[in-house]
């Protein structure tokens, strides 16, 4: 098992597997297509494969590939079955934007894929048109959303980060959402990881806030983590259907049961979502390596693993690579 020097086991990968996306959301550098990575930087789809067996021969157990928007990559139907036939690989997940999952839910769900995890700004049409600068948007992704529950890829999960002054006002609005469609909205803190460094702490709505914000309208009990390395806090509606989670990096920490590594579309492999320094294994894949070097290598860097994001520390420096170029 690949385990860092705190004792963590890690065995969740993430895998961004292109900076390209089809919307234009409007605080997002990904917008403009002149940032977009030389398509020679990115990994093949047999370099992420290699890597993925690679990895899974270190114990990485679960998968979950992102973006950009990762439906948008040529041949992502073939590459998500043939990651899900890889030997000890048991959990095979998606994050996607949901404006082409009415198209391919069905191809996912036959290529091995278990989960969806779909990220929404806004549960108002017009606001999230506008966000997106994707006319009729919002009506295509709840269409997606459909035809994700329909191929099983349930339970679908809606991720919605809020900003103050952007989208806390929304709380409820998702709530109903999770409740009429019987969803899972985990709602996650806003992290310094924007394109604008606009991040400032009196902009994250807290998870204390957000409970707050429902439990008096629609009372919530709490549910059991699935396992201890688990992102979100669980909720169920005392009163029935849909589930809420809220993912609190900023005011409640989780880093001590961290599980998670990264790799980037251009190759890099990221030990935390905060780190400052990138590692690139492509290149050393590229520089004709043996699998067991490539390995060495990654459980070198994994034994090096920061013990935690310091966005609570006042020496805390934000990255230069932004979200939509780690993919979550
Ligand atoms: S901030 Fe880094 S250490 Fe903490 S949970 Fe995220 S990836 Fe893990």
């Amino acid at each position: 098992m690949l385990q860092d020097s705190y004792g963590r086991d890690i065995h969740d990968l993430r895998i961004s597997v292109t900076d390209r996306c089809n919307f234009r959301c409007v605080y997002c550098k990904s917008a403009d297509p002149r940032n977009y990575s030389p398509h020679h930087n990115l990994l093949t789809w047999e370099e992420f494969l290699r890597l993925a067996r690679i990895m899974a021969g270190l114990g990485i157990r679960k998968i979950r590939v992102t973006g950009g928007e990762p439906l948008l990559r040529d041949g992502i139907i073939d590459f998500l079955a043939r990651l899900s036939e890889i030997e000890g690989i048991n959990d095979l997940a998606v994050t996607t934007n949901g404006y082409l999952l009415t198209e391919k839910a069905g191809e996912m769900a036959r290529a091995g894929v278990r989960r969806v995890n779909v990220s929404m700004d806004s549960a108002r049409p017009e606001k999230f048109a506008a966000i997106s600068r994707t006319p009729g948007s919002f009506e295509r992704v709840l269409r997606g959303v459909d035809a994700a529950l329909e191929a099983g890829l349930g339970p679908v999960k809606i991720n919605v980060v809020l900003v103050r002054g952007f989208n806390e006002g929304e709380i409820l609005g998702f709530a109903k959402l999770a409740r009429e469609k019987n969803l899972v909205v985990r709602f996650i803190e806003f992290m310094p990881l924007d394109a604008d460094h606009a991040w400032n702490r009196a902009r994250v709505v807290t998870a204390e806030e957000i409970f707050g914000a429902i439990d008096p309208v629609f009372p919530l009990v709490e549910l059991p983590r699935h396992e201890a390395s688990e992102t979100a806090l669980r909720f169920g509606f005392a009163d029935g259907k849909g589930e809420i989670g809220i993912v609190a990096p900023v005011s409640m920490p989780f880093c001590g049961q961290c599980s998670r590594i990264r790799v980037t579309a251009d190759g890099k492999l990221r030990t935390c979502l905060f780190s400052l320094a990138e590692h690139n294994v492509g290149r050393v894949m590229r520089s004709g390596a043996s699998d067991a070097e490539v390995q060495k290598y990654i459980e070198r860097l994994v034994y090096h693993k920061e013990p935690g994001h310091r966005i609570n520390e006042p020496d805390f420096v934000q990255p230069s690579r932004t979200m939509v170029y780690i993919g979550g």
